[in-house]
């Protein structure tokens, strides 16, 4: 079987712009989509064959490639034949939209998803979901904590019970949907005659609207307020988990589902801690004669003081590790440790006493690195850290 034009699949003049190639397209895809055309094979091939036409003229250098060589041209490129209509939406993808079945339909034939998910709620609309950050201290976080928070939101109205009648009046069939919640327009376009669907004003899709409103939310079912709610946090969480809480956003209209409330986590920071993951990173300033001799200090640590052992010659920077007195790991077991990294305490007023002994000490043999000790290591600083945290 001889291969037709591609061109003339698409009914364009071979001088087209890339532009009109799509709008071509995109037009034959329209008349021949299958959604159009349930069961009919004819338009299946055509629909088939116009795709194939757009995957070589669609694009400038296979294009080029037919123009010079015509169908024997496309002979071992990667060009490609439709066999499966799957591979068509995911190939055109810009023109389909992502989805399996093509996002022009849904514009064209008003039957998007958003209607459908609108016509699937028999009640009042759902409320929203609310958002509220606490702010926690590493202690707070290291422990776990249950605090009570203030939430404004919308709370089901208790005179009317979210229903938004008033008391001894009733809900009634929408008199302008009948109850369908939705409203149905036949309009013409240059595919035919379609039918437009579109939510009902009046009941806002809900397909009820009350005799009289409730006097107290004027019938909205809910009314602007305020609670207190108790919240569990875990400890070992960090800045940016949140905690949802099911229903405790805000009420919905008229009875619909409450909106969730989330609770999101924002961590304060610590005059002297900081946290690396799960470590805790703690900077220990300890006198120069303390560094030489060694000895033992109190160090504070999230869950009381510690006492740590300073070797004798120990070096500034030195980063020493408190096993398990970091942070709880929020999924798993044990916890983090503390990293105390070992700053040289250099004072910066000293009175007549002190500094006459400094300089005494400054002449002695092993006070003042000698030409080689002067140097560090060649290793980089980041070498340094990462090694110290391994
Ligand atoms: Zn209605
Ligand atoms: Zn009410």
């Amino acid at each position: 079987m001889t291969k037709r034009d591609y061109y003339e699949i698409l009914g364009v003049s071979r001088s087209a712009s890339q532009d009109d190639i799509k709008k071509a397209y995109r037009q034959m895809a329209l008349k021949y989509h299958p959604d159009r055309n349930p069961g009919n094979k004819e338009a299946e091939e055509k629909f088939k064959e116009a795709a194939e036409a757009y995957e070589v003229l669609g694009d400038p250098e296979k294009r080029r490639r037919y123009d010079q060589y015509g169908h024997e041209g496309m002979r071992g490129t990667n060009y490609r034949e439709f066999h499966d209509i799957n591979d068509i939406f995911s190939t055109f993808s810009d023109i389909f939209g992502s989805g399996f079945g093509g996002s022009i339909f849904e514009e064209v034939f008003g039957t998007g998803t958003r209607t459908r998910q609108r016509r699937s709620h028999q009640h009042g609309t759902p409320g929203a979901d609310l958002k509220v950050t606490i702010r926690l201290t590493l202690e707070e976080i290291a422990t776990g904590v249950e605090k009570k928070i203030k939430v404004k939101k919308l709370k089901t109205c208790d005179f009317c019970r979210g229903t938004g009648a008033k008391s001894g009046t009733g809900i009634t069939t929408c008199p302008q949907c009948n109850g369908t919640g939705e409203l149905r327009q036949v309009s013409r376009s240059m595919f035919g005659q379609f039918v437009n669907i579109t939510t009902c004003p009046t009941c806002s899709g809900e397909g009820r609207v009350v005799k009289e409103p409730c006097p107290n939310c004027y019938g909205e079912g809910r009314i602007q307020g305020e609670t207190t709610i108790k919240v569990n946090i875990p400890a070992g969480v960090s800045e940016g988990n949140y905690i949802p809480l099911r229903g405790q956003g805000n009420a919905g209209q008229r009875g619909g589902p409450a909106g969730d409330l989330i609770v999101m986590i924002e961590e304060q920071p610590h005059p002297y801690f900081s946290r690396n993951g799960d470590d805790i990173v703690y900077d220990l300033n300890i006198s120069f004669p303390s560094a030489v001799l060694g000895g033992e200090v109190e160090i504070p640590t999230l869950n009381g003081k510690a006492r740590l052992t300073i070797d004798s010659g120990t070096p500034a920077g030195r980063i020493l590790r408190m096993r398990e007195r970091g942070l709880p790991r929020l999924n798993g077991h044990g916890r983090g440790d503390q990293l105390v990294r070992i700053n040289i305490w250099v004072p910066t007023k000293v009175n007549s006493k002190e500094k006459e002994l400094l300089k005494q000490l400054a002449t002695m043999e092993h006070i003042t690195p000698s030409e080689e000790e002067r140097h560090g290591s060649s290793k980089s600083f980041f070498e340094k850290v990462k090694d110290a945290f391994s």
